[in-house]
């Protein structure tokens, strides 16, 4: 899977499964665009990418905050002149039963996970089409799939990024540009490092096989998914979660 010349761009790539995708793509020959939300963070995987000797962008852009992701993607511009791929891979979690939901946590996962994969869809939308190129990938989840108690401002989130993969493959396919969607299932990051080591073991007996993923796992399916071995598959849902939703 080599993805010399190309540039990536990735978002919320400072930790976990995002910086995974971004030094995965960097290993198969593409210069990378880290976005996080403090630039410090953004430097660092950048300063790795950079170790693996691709060039490395490091912005600092909240991608649920239009200013942002336009400057965002104006940068990109000036330094690549272009993007063929987009990883949106930002995302929270704020977790409480429904009737206990406030407002803001509502608004907060809706604003980061789905409004922010829509804002940079469509400035990359913009370069893609016109360079009649473009691989986009969204990171959804098992629970957009199944569902979770607890959780439905995120699983509403990540179903609607589905629903959102889906209509812009259709959208986009006649441009070469495809649209794809990853659900990971349970994944050793910081966001699961928080599970009750009950909830843990619940979980692991609900995944055939028997461990959490890891985010390199999520990495090589997104590599897949914009490489010229999956050239023609777009509007998809690659589920990776152990078999824990089938
Ligand atoms: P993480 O919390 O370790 O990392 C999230 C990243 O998103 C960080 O880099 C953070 O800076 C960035 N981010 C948060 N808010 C942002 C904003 N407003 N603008 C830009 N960047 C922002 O999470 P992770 O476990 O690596 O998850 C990455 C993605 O995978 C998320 O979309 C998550 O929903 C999804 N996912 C994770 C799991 C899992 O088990 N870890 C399972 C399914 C799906």
């Amino acid at each position: 899977m080599d993805l010399t010349g190309k540039v990536a761009l990735v978002t919320g790539a400072s930790r976990g499964i995002g910086r995974a995708i971004a030094l995965r793509l960097a290993a198969a020959g593409a210069d990378v665009v880290v976005t996080a939300t403090s630039q410090g963070a953004a430097d660092a995987t950048a300063a790795e990418v950079e170790k693996l000797g691709r060039k490395a962008l490091a912005v600092k852009a909240d991608v649920s905050a239009a200013a942002e992701v336009e400057a965002l993607f104006g940068a990109v511009t000036e330094t690549f002149g272009k993007v063929d791929i987009l990883v949106n891979n930002a995302g929270i979690t704020k977790d409480g039963l429904l009737v206990r939901m406030k407002e803001d946590d509502w608004d907060n996962v809706l604003d980061v996970n789905l409004k922010g994969m829509f804002l940079c869809t469509r400035e990359a939308a913009k370069l893609m089409t016109k360079a009649r190129f473009g691989r986009i990938v969204n990171i959804s989840s098992v629970v957009g799939e199944s569902g979770n108690a607890g959780q439905a401002n995120y699983a509403a989130s990540k179903a609607g990024m589905l629903g959102f993969t889906k209509s812009v493959a259709r959208e986009l396919a006649k441009r070469n540009v495809t649209v794809n969607a990853v659900t990971p299932g349970f994944i050793e990051t910081d966001m699961t490092s928080v599970l009750p080591e009950k909830a843990r073991e619940a979980l692991l007996q609900q995944i055939p096989l028997e461990r959490l993923g890891s985010a390199e796992n999520i990495a090589d399916a997104v590599c897949f998914l914009v490489s010229g071995r999956a050239d023609y598959i777009t509007g998809q849902v690659l589920a990776v979660n152990g078999g824990m939703h089938m």
